[in-house]
């Protein structure tokens, strides 16, 4: 198979800072796969927290597809080998390929991904939309900016995190989920999560680092409100980890290596009574719609890489309202959007 590489820097709409960092740009990579005239495309997005960069993703890209067969239907064969030819990490690498060998499936079969999964395209959930970490009352107008979005992730993490959620709750009437990417102390996160409870949080995402599996018990045995493990559950290996110290597992292709794998994380998630989430990292409507084809499976969606850049260069899944609308074109649906361009001049 030839592969081709392009270089993306998207922009975000406004800083997106998180407890533990912020980021302006989102250097992502997007791939494309030839055989015998058919294209598969895919998107990387590397995340140094999981050990990936776009250096790391280039580098790896070509013994991942230097491993693999010619026959883009025999995915299972594929990850054997992506997995044998670089055993730890490298997910975002792998992810991008799995999704252009299932766009190459559904072009070469006619039908959309989630055709080709058996999936209904009528079930996909709401996405939550991503109020990032600034001043409680920027947040609070942000969430009022974004009332088109019934369902808003607050970023926490701060020494500010009742000012903001008090803030946010003024400012909207919308659903409220939060995330504190592994920023608080097991003590610190019960004490939070309790006051969270009156201002209506649907649920608090990995509030202790992701190693603290005690620690994370321990919150969820003293927290009223369900508690989704997302840096603490990376791979299909960690779900028997997380069982009885978690409600729920936050699902994200860049970090399980693609399509195939998340699946086997939703099947193995449900069968130890998990709540499925499907998230993101930055991302551009490629990737994300790659996601979304599986959408229809998870109880959470928070697919909203897309909304939060200014140069999106894929037309694919539509966010209306918050719901996701699946294209209905064979393969991933993506197509390139003529009048943009993120491509990285070198
Ligand atoms: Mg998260």
């Amino acid at each position: 198979m030839e592969l081709r590489t392009h270089p993306l820097d998207l922009r975000l709409a406004s800083a997106f800072r998180i407890s533990r960092g912020v980021q302006h740009v989102a250097r992502t990579l997007a791939v494309e796969l030839s055989l015998a005239g058919e294209t598969g495309i895919g998107e990387a997005a590397p995340s140094a927290f999981y050990g990936e960069t776009r250096e790391t993703v280039l580098a790896a890209l070509p013994r991942l597809v230097e491993s693999m067969g010619d026959d883009p239907a025999h995915i299972e064969d594929a990850h054997a080998a992506f997995d044998g030819a670089l055993h730890h990490g490298n997910a975002a690498a792998k992810a991008a390929l799995d999704m252009a060998l299932y766009d190459m499936m559904g072009k070469r079969l006619g039908v959309p991904v989630y055709r080709l999964l058996g999936l209904n395209h009528e079930r996909t959930p709401f996405t939550s939309f991503t109020i990032a970490i600034a001043e409680p009352t920027e947040m609070a107008r942000r969430a009022a900016e974004a009332r088109e979005y019934p369902i808003l992730k607050v970023k926490l993490g701060t020494e500010a995190d009742l000012d903001i959620v008090r803030a946010i709750r003024d400012a909207t009437d919308a659903t409220l989920r939060v995330d504190a990417n592994a920023a608080w102390t097991p003590k610190q996160a019960i004490r939070i999560i309790a006051q969270l409870e009156p201002y209506g949080v649907e649920f608090v995402e990995q509030p202790v680092a992701a190693n603290d599996l005690d620690g994370l018990r321990l919150v969820r045995e003293n927290s009223a409100l369900p508690i989704i493990a997302d840096e603490s559950c990376v791979t299909l290996a960690d779900i028997p980890r997380v069982v009885g110290r978690a409600d729920g597992i936050n699902i994200k292709l860049m970090k399980c290596g693609g399509i195939h794998n998340a699946l086997a994380m939703i099947h193995a998630a449900r069968a130890h009574h998990l709540k499925v989430m499907l998230g993101c990292m930055i991302e551009s409507s490629l990737a994300i719609t790659a996601a979304a084809q599986i959408s229809p499976l998870v109880d959470y969606a928070d697919l909203d890489g897309g909304l939060l850049i200014t140069n999106d260069p894929y037309d694919g899944v539509r966010v209306e309202r918050g719901k996701l609308t699946l294209p209905e074109r064979v393969g991933l649906g993506v197509l390139p959007r003529e009048d943009v361009n993120a491509e990285v001049e070198n």
